[in-house]
């Protein structure tokens, strides 16, 4: 029997799941990894790899195809681009896991498109053929999907949708080196930075936070009827629905999914994102759907897996 593995690589762990070919996960195993930079570090993840599949009696021959995440740009040929934000020699380690399973079709696809390519394959977007999913964590990601393929892109940059511009009155930078991108408002540290502000021009006291990416105390200060929550969750609202109506326009999706961290208070903001998404979309793309992702943070291992899969068919 053929089997797939889906590998999520973050920055202090790894976390693999076995998949049969119908997108069944069989089992996960989370692997304690150092930079991925040399062969002992290859060699702990092989080992890893190794347990998850002898826990299911599954032969290394019998893996088909391994998928893994990248923070980073991936272009269509399955290229690793600059890896800003981690210690990983994306080559070295392909070669190591060639050498200890053969058989397998080794891919590597970024991490954000990955979760897209997760949801479309066992989540939110079954069954739908053009969809873009938009990943709210500590910044903002995007995959694009059509005709039930990823749009990776010439450069690998396609779905940075955290870097629409959407405001150019902005005066702070964004994590890009530019101003007034998306990220700046609806990532969960944008979040925050609009709440402060907000009690700033107040001059309220924010309600305690346990870190700068704290979200979740942002939606409970707004359910408590905390007013300058509500002016962060609805300026956050406006600048995302204004998004998806400009995405709506060249892509024509089907649905978008919102995963991600932030999406945990997805109940707070969809209505309000939905709203702003009508008062600026195209009317020919109107019907577009908006809804919440499903796989939460195992979508990209789903989608790392599904991508790897997609190549051995081929
Ligand atoms: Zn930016």
């Amino acid at each position: 029997m053929a089997y797939i593995l889906g590998v999520d690589i973050g920055g202090t762990s790894i976390k693999a799941g076995l998949f049969d070919k119908s997108g069944n996960l069989i089992d996960v195993k989370k692997i304690q990894t150092i930079e991925i930079v040399n062969d002992v570090a290859y060699a702990m993840v092989v080992q890893g790899l190794g347990e998850l599949l002898s826990a299911r009696d599954v032969s290394s021959s019998e893996v088909a195809a391994i998928g893994m995440t990248v923070p980073g740009p991936v272009d269509s040929d399955g290229r690793v681009g600059v890896l800003a934000n981690i210690s990983l020699d994306a080559e070295g380690l392909k070669g190591a896991l060639h050498k200890a399973f053969p058989a397998a079709t080794i891919a590597f696809v970024n991490d954000a498109n990955a979760a897209a390519l997760g949801e479309l394959w066992q989540g939110g977007a079954q069954g739908v053929s053009n969809c873009v999913m938009v990943t709210l964590g500590t910044g903002v990601g995007g995959g694009v999907i059509v005709d039930g393929h990823l749009v990776a892109g010439a450069f690998g940059a396609a779905g940075e949708i955290g870097h629409l511009t959407m405001n150019y009155e902005e005066t702070q930078t964004c994590g890009c080196g530019r101003k007034g991108c998306l990220e700046q408002y609806a990532s969960a540290k944008g979040i925050v930075r609009l709440y402060h502000a907000a009690c700033e021009r107040a001059k309220q006291t924010p309600v305690e936070l346990s870190h700068e990416t704290d979200t979740i105390s942002v939606f409970k200060a707004y359910a408590a009827g905390d007013a300058c929550a509500k002016e962060a969750i609805e300026e956050m609202s406006e600048y995302l629905g204004r998004a998806l109506a400009l995405i709506a326009c060249v892509v024509d999706p089907e649905v978008v999914l919102i995963g991600g961290g932030v999406a945990g208070g997805y109940d707070v903001y969809a209505e309000k994102v939905t709203e702003s998404f009508w008062r600026h979309c195209f009317s020919g793309c109107a019907a577009m759907r908006i809804s919440a992702a499903t796989l939460g943070n195992e979508a990209g291992m789903y989608g790392a897996a599904y991508c790897a899969l997609q190549q051995w068919g081929k």
